[in-house]
């Protein structure tokens, strides 16, 4: 009889223990993949646009073997366990998943496999390690970053990754009525198709992430913690969507840095922090919705809807922040610490809620993602359970100052203020009528007033978070 592969967030042939098992029993495959939107988060419109890609290359890959793959949508219940039994499959392999809703689900799913005599084979690999593995001497769970990463150290490294299974033999699939097949084309938009700047930037596909990878560790990995704050040197992995929907794997990422390994200390601990977020998200299935400090319920956002429209379209007359949300409407990606001071903007200078801007992160990152999303708009905010301090507020012209001292972030997105002259171009409102007129730009009407005045803004948030503080 066949055994199946249920792919999820594991898109590759390359590390892939459940593939690489079920190839193993020397029998047929099958492979699915099942879009299921009622359970866990339903993809955002950017992170479809980048699945779609990676669905059509895994088809071809698992084609070339003779392999066939089921793209479906629908209840993943009723799905697999009607697949499983049509085709009289053995076997079901997995990857697990830690969302949740999601891993509650592989569970139900498990043991109805399980009722029908359907043996089911569950890996770990979009992990280095299975989350609530490493606890504090007391077995309670890390609340402290730099605790849990030293603690992974002291555990020993990850199990090295496994080759791409090198004999596959496929099996037929049986016939799947229309309304259960996806067309992955149907997760790109079309009316209106904005995901220009996407295909322009990113190539969805396990070859070219492995390739990505393989650069990054020869040429960029050993300047790392020298250039990933420079927000225009291109100087991180970009390696973020392909280990969000696994056309990598974190150990095969571990691996390729082993070389420099003394190097790669910073880098390594940045895989560290998706380890940490994954970890907190498996015992906190409210991560995107609730507080992780119940503090912070006090908190009294504002409601402006205008002003978070003027900060979603990159329009708040802040240069360093327009640039930054251009970035991500345009490419589906946004620089780190970009991402960190247009999140503090929204959060403390508009004292607009978190989860505001989270959604809108979720909508239009290619690497949105369940975790490490709300993780890090929790670390912004303060809400979170390791998180910067209620004081810390990001002066944006600041930061632009040191992290893009040149210019070149802001005038490659905003390039309505490009011919600013270097000492202006981060205050274009401080400038006066000549210096601005020889650059074209007539305020208001070429480039907006910063919609918050950031000295009034900065003392609004350190007034309303104050009762954040423990007493
Ligand atoms: P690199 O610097 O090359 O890092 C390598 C990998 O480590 C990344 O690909 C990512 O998987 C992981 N990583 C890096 N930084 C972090 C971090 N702070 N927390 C958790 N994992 C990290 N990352 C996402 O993958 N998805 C998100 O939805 C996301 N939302 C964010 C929202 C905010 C407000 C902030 C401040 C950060 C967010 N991050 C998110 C973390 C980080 O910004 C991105 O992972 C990083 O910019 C991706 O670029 P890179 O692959 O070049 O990173």
């Amino acid at each position: 009889s066949p055994v199946i592969v249920w792919f999820r967030e594991d898109l590759r042939l390359g590390d892939h223990p459940a593939l690489h098992d079920a190839a193993a029993t020397g029998r047929p495959v099958i492979c699915v993949w099942v879009l299921d939107e009622k359970t866990g988060r339903a993809p955002g419109g950017a992170a479809r646009w980048f699945l779609a890609g990676a669905l059509e290359s895994l088809r071809d890959d698992l084609a070339h073997h003779d392999v066939p793959l089921a793209i479906l949508s629908g209840d993943a219940q009723t799905l697999i366990t009607d697949l499983a039994r049509r085709c009289k499959a053995g076997d079901v392999f997995w990857n697990d998943r830690v969302e949740p809703d999601q891993a509650a689900q592989d569970d139900r799913i498990e043991k109805a496999l399980e009722q029908d005599d359907i043996a089911v084979h569950r890996s770990m690999a979009m992990l280095l390690r299975r989350p609530g593995v490493l606890k504090t001497n007391g077995g309670k769970h890390y609340q402290v970053f730099g605790a849990y990463w030293r603690a992974a150290g002291s555990a020993g490294d990850p199990p090295d990754p496994l080759p791409a299974p090198r004999k596959l033999q496929g099996a037929r699939l049986p016939h799947l009525d229309a309304n259960i097949i996806l067309d992955p084309a149907s997760l790109r938009p079309s009316h209106p198709d904005w995901a220009g700047g996407l295909a322009e930037t990113w190539e969805p596909t396990e070859d070219a992430a492995t390739e990505r990878l393989a650069h990054f560790a020869r040429h960029e990995l050993s300047d790392y913690d020298g250039r990933r704050d420079d927000l225009a040197a291109g100087g991180t992995s970009r390696l973020s969507a392909d280990l969000r929907h696994g056309l990598i794997s974190p150990r095969q990422v571990w691996q390729a840095t082993q070389s420099t390994r003394a190097r790669a200390s910073g880098f390594l601990s940045e895989l560290g922090w998706r380890e940490f977020s994954y970890d907190t998200l498996a015992r906190t299935p409210d991560l995107a919705s609730s507080n992780l400090r119940d503090r912070f319920d006090h908190v009294k956002w504002r409601r402006a809807p205008a002003e978070l429209k003027a900060w979603q379209q990159g329009r708040t007359g802040v240069p360093i922040v327009d640039a930054a949300m251009r970035q991500l409407w345009q490419t589906g990606w946004m620089h780190n610490r970009a991402r960190m001071i247009v999140a503090s903007f929204l959060v403390k200078h508009l004292l607009i809620d978190w989860r505001a801007g989270e959604q809108w992160f979720w909508d239009t990152l290619v690497d949105a993602d369940p975790a490490n999303n709300p993780v890090n708009w929790q670390w912004v905010a303060g809400s979170g359970i390791e998180a910067t301090p209620f004081f810390r507020i990001f002066n944006p012209v600041l930061q632009a100052g040191k992290f893009d001292r040149s210019g070149e972030y802001v005038r490659t997105f905003v390039p309505e203020i490009a011919k600013l002259p270097d000492r202006a171009l981060q205050t274009p409102w401080e400038q006066p009528d000549d210096v601005l007129s020889r650059a074209g730009i007539t305020l208001d009407k070429t480039y907006p007033r910063p919609i918050v005045d950031l000295k009034g803004g900065r003392e609004r948030a350190l007034e309303a978070y104050k009762n954040t503080e423990p007493a």
